[in-house]
C-alpha cells in the first residue's frame, strides 16, 4: 500500500550543527524536490532521472536564480529506501533558518510535515520492517549503553521477528492440520496427532519461557541496572552518588536524615548502564515526612536489582546498621565500609556478611575503593547475572506482555495435552498463541496501537 502524499521532515536534531539532513519520501518526492534543486548553470536537476543511491550536487534555490543553500541530494528509489518509498534527503547546512526554508519551499512545492514517527511507520505499513524493528528504531536512538546499542540493532536485522515468525509457523501448521482432521476425520488421521503436538508444546513452551526469561535480562540492558544505595542516615549515601558520579548533584549534608526523598542518577560504568539511587538513611523515626522517605527507600530496595549497603567506618556497629543488611539480605549487592579516610572505630571483620556480600573499603571522599567498586559490580552483573550474548532479548514492554500472554496460552495447551482432553479444545489456545506473537511482530495488531507505538517517536525518524 502506498500512500498519495509525499512528506518530509528535518531528519537531524534541532540543534544547529555542521549539516542538517531534510527526509523526503512519497511517490512525488523527486519531482518536489526538483522544484527547488539547481545545477551551478541553474539549470533544474531531474532527480527521477537519476540512478538510485547516488547523490546529487547543486544548490537549493528560492525560485531560478536566488540560491539559498549549496546542498547534497541523495537518491534513494523504493523499494529500496527507508520507507520502502521514493526517499530524497537534502544535505544541508545546518542552520535552524535554512531548514526552515527549505522544508516550507518543499510544503509550497507539495509536501507535507511528515507526523513523528510517519517515516519508520510507512517502512512498517509499506511492509519492509515488521513492528519489533520499528520499535528496535527508537531503542536505537535511545540507546544508553554499549550492550544497549548491541541489542537494538539485531532487534533491527530482523532477530526478534525471524524467532517469531519461526514460532508461528509450526503452531500455524498445527493449527491447519487440527482444523482439517476435524473437517474431514474420514480422511485425515489424528492419531498420531497428540504425540506431535506433546512435543512441539514443549518445544514452543521452553522456548518462550526462555525468551521471557532472557527479557528480563533485555530490561535490565535498556534501562539499566536498578542500584539502591542503602544505609542509615550520615553514612555517606549521599556523597557516596556524588563520588560516583564524579559530580557535585546530590545534596551533601551533616544533618541525619536529609534525604527525605529519591534520588536517581544514571553512570555508564564498562559497557553496561547503572541506575543509581540515593535513598533516605533506613532507621526508626517519629519524624512523618522522614518516615515516607524511609518507606519509599524499603520499596526501592526490593525492587533494586543490586544495592550498595553503606556502613560507617568511623563509628560503631549500631543495631540500625545490622538493621539496613538484615533487609538487603536477598539482593545481591556490596557493603561499603565508608569514610576510611578518617580513623576507623569498627572494624571491618566485624560486619556480618550476609549472603556472602563483598565488603570493599572505601571513602566517598578520596575515592579510595571506586576502582574495586566500580570492577566488582561489573563483573557481578556482565558474569554472573547479565548473560549477553547472541540470543534474543525482548525488551520492549509491549512485545513482553505479548510473549507473556503466548506462553499462557501454551500453557494451557500444555495441561489440556497432559489431561487428555478431546483435540478439539486445541484449537482455541493455539490460536491465542498464534495472535500474541503475531502482535509483537506487528501482524495482528489494532490500528490505534499503531498509531499509539509511532507518536512516541522522534520527528524526522
Ligand atoms: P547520607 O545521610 O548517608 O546521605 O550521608 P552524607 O553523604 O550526607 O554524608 C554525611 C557526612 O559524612 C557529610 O558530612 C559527608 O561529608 C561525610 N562523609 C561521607 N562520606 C565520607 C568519607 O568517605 N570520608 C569522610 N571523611 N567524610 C565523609
Amino acid at each position: 500500500m502506498f500512500y498519495q502524499d509525499t512528506i518530509a521532515a528535518i531528519a537531524t536534531s534541532s540543534k544547529d550543527g555542521s549539516i542538517s539532513v531534510i527526509r523526503v519520501s512519497g511517490t512525488q518526492s523527486y519531482e518536489i524536490v526538483s522544484g527547488i534543486f539547481y545545477n551551478k548553470n541553474m539549470r533544474s536537476i531531474d532527480l527521477s532521472a537519476c540512478e538510485t543511491h547516488t547523490i546529487q550536487y547543486g544548490y537549493i534555490c528560492r525560485d531560478q536564480g536566488t540560491i539559498l543553500d549549496e546542498v547534497l541530494v541523495l537518491v534513494m528509489k523504493g523499494p529500496r529506501s527507508y520507507t520502502a518509498e521514493d526517499v530524497a534527503e537534502i544535505q544541508c547546512h545546518g542552520g535552524y533558518m535554512v531548514c526552515q526554508t527549505i522544508l516550507e519551499l518543499l510544503m509550497e512545492k507539495g509536501a507535507r510535515i511528515a507526523e513523528p514517527g510517519e517515516f519508520t511507520k510507512r517502512a512498517f505499513l509499506n511492509g519492509r520492517i515488521d513492528l519489533s524493528q520499528a520499535e528496535s528504531v527508537m531503542d536505537l536512538i535511545q540507546a544508553k549503553s554499549d550492550i544497549a546499542i548491541k541489542n537494538s540493532i539485531s532487534q533491527l536485522r530482523g532477530s526478534v521477528k525471524r524467532k517469531i515468525v519461526q514460532l508461528r509457523e509450526m503452531l500455524l501448521e498445527d493449527i491447519a492440520f487440527l482444523e482439517a482432521a476435524l473437517d474431514d476425520p474420514e480422511h485425515i488421521s489424528l492419531e498420531e496427532f497428540p504425540l506431535r503436538m506433546r512435543e512441539h508444546t514443549l518445544y514452543l513452551k521452553n522456548e518462550l519461557e526462555h525468551l521471557l526469561q532472557n527479557s528480563q535480562n533485555g530490561q535490565l540492558i535498556k534501562e539499566g541496572i536498578k542500584t539502591a544505595i542503602i544505609g542509615k542516615p550520615n553514612v555517606g549515601k549521599s556523597s557516596f552518588l556524588n563520588c560516583i558520579l564524579r559530580s557535585e548533584r546530590a545534596i551533601v549534608t551533616d544533618i541525619p536524615g536529609t534525604t527525605r526523598d529519591t534520588l536517581e542518577e544514571e553512570v555508564r560504568i564498562g559497557s553496561t548502564l547503572f541506575r543509581f539511587i540515593d535513598t533516605a538513611g533506613i532507621r526508626e523515626t517519629e519524624d512523618t515526612i522522614e518516615n515516607i522517605g524511609i518507606e519509599k527507600a524499603k520499596k526501592e530496595m526490593k525492587q533494586a536489582d543490586l544495592v550498595i549497603c553503606i556502613i560507617d567506618s568511623g563509628s560503631e556497629l549500631q543495631e540500625e546498621d545490622l538493621y539496613v543488611l538484615r533487609q538487603a539480605e536477598e539482593c545481591p549487592g556490596v557493603i561499603l565500609y565508608n569514610k576510611v579516610d578518617l580513623p576507623t572505630v569498627t572494624d571491618i571483620s566485624m560486619i556480618p556478611s550476609y549472603d556472602n556480600k563483598k565488603i570493599i573499603s572505601f571513602s566517598a571522599v578520596t575515592g579510595e575503593g571506586l576502582d574495586e567498586l566500580e570492577h566488582y559490580i561489573n563483573e557481578l552483573f556482565i558474569e554472573n547475572k547479565i548473560h549477553y550474548n547472541d540470543e534474543i532479548y525482548i525488551t520492549n514492554a509491549r512485545q513482553k506482555e505479548s510473549l507473556a500472554d503466548a506462553l499462557e496460552s501454551i500453557g494451557q495447551l500444555w495441561n489440556s495435552i497432559e489431561m487428555e482432553m478431546p483435540e478439539d479444545l486445541y484449537s482455541i489456545d493455539m490460536i491465542n498463541a498464534y495472535e500474541s506473537l503475531g502482535k509483537i511482530i506487528g501482524e495482528t495488531v489494532e490500528d490505534d496501537i499503531i498509531d499509539k507505538i509511532f507518536k512516541d517517536f522522534c520527528m524526522g525518524k
